[in-house]
Parts: C-alpha cells; sequence; structure tokens
C-alpha cells in the first residue's frame, strides 16, 4: 500500500517516558499519521553519563511501552547498524523500504534547536516531513531565532492545514503546540537511581520491567 503516512520517532528511550508518548500522539493527531515506528538509537559504549541500559533492553521497554497501541511499533534499524545512529541512514533505509509513502520524523523541540549539527543537515530534512513537537524549555520562537534559514518552512498545525501546507509550502517543517507532560529520561534514571517510584512518568510494564531487571539502580556497594 502506497501513499500512507509512516511516523518516525527516534530516541534514546533510555527509558521511554509518557513525554514520548505524548509527543507521539500529538504529531499522530496533527499530522493524520497512519503508522508510528519508534527507533531507539544505538549509543556508543564510551558515553560519560552512565548508568544506562542496553539497546537490548531500550528496545524492550519501547516495545512494552508500544504494545496495544493500533499501528505503533518499535524498529531495531538503529540498534543493529555498528557505529552511531544517523537519521539521514534511518530515512533512506525505511523509504527505500516503503516506496510512496509519506515520512513524517517526529522530534522534540529541544532536539530540533540541534538539527544543523546532524549529519547530513540541511539535506537529512528533505528525506521526511520533520514534526516539531513543544517541549518544555525550548520554545518555537526560540527555533526561529536559532534557525532563521528554515524560519519560512515552519507551519504551525495549529493554524494551518497539515494536507494544504504539504501542497502549498516546499518541504514544510511542522510544529504541533501540544502541552506534553515535563518529563525527562534524566530525571527518571535519577529517581529510580535513588529508589524513587516511577509511577505515572512511565507505562506501567516499563515501570516492572525496570525494576525486574534492576535498571539504574546504583551498583551494589555504591
Ligand atoms: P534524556 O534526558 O536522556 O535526553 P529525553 O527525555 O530527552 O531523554 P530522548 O530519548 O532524548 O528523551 O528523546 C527522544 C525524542 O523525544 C527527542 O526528539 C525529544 O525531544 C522527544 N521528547 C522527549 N521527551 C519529550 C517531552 N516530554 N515532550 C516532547 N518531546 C519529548
Ligand atoms: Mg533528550
Amino acid at each position: 500500500m502506497s501513499g500512507r503516512r509512516i511516523g518516525v520517532l527516534g530516541g534514546t528511550f533510555d527509558p521511554i517516558h509518557i513525554g514520548h508518548l505524548a509527543a507521539a500522539e500529538a504529531a499522530q493527531q496533527a499530522c493524520e499519521l497512519d503508522e508510528i515506528r519508534f527507533v531507539p538509537t544505538h549509543v556508543p559504549p564510551h558515553r560519560p553519563d552512565n548508568p544506562r541500559a542496553s539497546g537490548y533492553h531500550r528496545l524492550q521497554m519501547v516495545s512494552r511501552a508500544v504494545s496495544g497501541r493500533a499501528g505503533w511499533e518499535v524498529s531495531d534499524v538503529e540498534l543493529g547498524r555498528a557505529g552511531p545512529s544517523y537519521t539521514f541512514d534511518t530515512l533512506t533505509t525505511f523509504r527505500a523500504e516503503v516506496p510512496g509513502a509519506q515520512f513524517f520524523f517526529i522530534t522534540g523541540a529541544d532536539a530540533f534547536a540541534g538539527i544543523a549539527t546532524w549529519r547530513r543537515y540541511p539535506v537529512v530534512l528533505d528525506l521526511a516531513h520533520f514534526v516539531v513537537v513543544a517541549r518544555t524549555g525550548t520554545t518555537f520562537e526560540s527555533l526561529r531565532t536559532l534557525l532563521p534559514d528554515l524560519a519560512n518552512r515552519f507551519v504551525d498545525t495549529s493554524t494551518q492545514a497539515v494536507s494544504a501546507a504539504l501542497d502549498a509550502v516546499a518541504a514544510p517543517i511542522f510544529l504541533v503546540r501540544a502541552r506534553t507532560p515535563h518529563v525527562s529520561s534524566t530525571d527518571i534514571r535519577r529517581r529510580a537511581a535513588t529508589g524513587l517510584p516511577l509511577d505515572g512518568l512511565v507505562p506501567a510494564a516499563v515501570a516492572a520491567y525496570i525494576a525486574d531487571h534492576h535498571l539504574y539502580a546504583p551498583a551494589p556497594g555504591a
């Protein structure tokens, strides 16, 4: 089947939390996405801010978080590739897999603020329609200032219809003004390390997985 709208949400997902799910829901609603693929990123092992969960555990947590949601699935395309993950490569792979589909790459506003440092910028922006979801701490106004070259491509989905913009604007970048919960994986890892509950911050199945596998717990004796 061609022409379907496929969302892609990349992230470390260390762990996946309700902010990710809310961002995906907001993008799905705004852009009428048929499917969403959650893509855990391969994190090279030398990152300084350990402890962090392995790719295997992050994939398992995402799989539990999206289970039961029609059209949502997890992809291991980046975990299966050696070296650091690049969105350029991932979108190239997906486009070849599903010719004729329209891809929408979803990011939070904080992640999009760094877009100019991404591999193959600005060409990467032409491999999918980018969808930037609000996140506390980074305003859309700050993105306009930070990325003046892109400002004329921004389409505010709260005031402009997506389908009309797809016809009218060359390579639109959609802004989604959703109130996503003020949650981050960094905070969740800190909470878990001090034994605080994760209720309401991650899906129950993810909280159980973290507890069962002692993820993010301080090392014994630390
Ligand atoms: P960390 O604190 O480890 O950086 P994180 O909470 O930022 O974790 P990531 O895995 O880095 O989560 O994020 C993946 C994607 O989801 C990014 O594009 C990020 O901007 C977006 N995102 C994460 N949390 C939210 C949120 N609460 N609201 C909107 N977007 C979010
Ligand atoms: Mg982050």
